[in-house]
């Protein structure tokens, strides 16, 4: 992504440069994004060797629900802030920082909403704590939401 690399020769006219770059959601391997995510890069020149950057990561990551397993959009938008030197071609390619922070970035136990019910829809989180089972159960069916009860409060 050659709009992720800025040079010293592109602050000749000015101190401060603004990019919008649109980058493929299989830019980095690893990533698992849902579709192609924006860099709005903010970037300036603030001595002869330094670029201080700033602005945001702007997208949406294909997870499973740690609860239900399926699968949804989680979307995101990540604040850049870092500054880098020059090297010694007079350039600086800011992609490997943009994968940085988009993979620490990934929720460890996303949920695909904060009521999710889960595999079975067993229980629903109330704002007391309490897990309200959802009725007309045969006596499997109890039992397993019994289970996934006393699973669910040792979190
Ligand atoms: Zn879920």
């Amino acid at each position: 992504m050659k709009e992720l690399i800025v040079k010293t020769s592109d602050f000749l006219n000015a101190k401060c440069i603004r990019r919008k770059v649109v980058c493929p959601k299989d830019a980095f391997e690893g990533l698992c994004l849902d579709k192609d995510f924006t860099v709005n890069l903010r970037a300036e020149k603030t001595d002869n060797v330094n670029v201080y950057f700033s602005g945001d990561i702007e997208g949406a990551y294909r997870l499973s629900c740690a609860r239900c397993l399926e699968g949804f959009a989680c979307f995101f938008k990540i604040p850049i802030s870092f500054d880098i030197d020059f090297d010694g071609s007079g350039t600086i390619n800011i992609a490997e920082e943009v994968r940085q922070l988009l993979l620490i970035d990934i929720p460890a136990k996303p949920l695909c909403d904060d009521n999710c019910g889960g595999i079975l829809g067993v229980a629903q989180v109330t704002d007391g704590g309490d897990y309200n089972c959802i009725s007309s159960e045969t006596g499997d069916e109890l039992f397993i939401k019994e289970k996934w009860k006393q699973l669910l409060k040792k979190d």
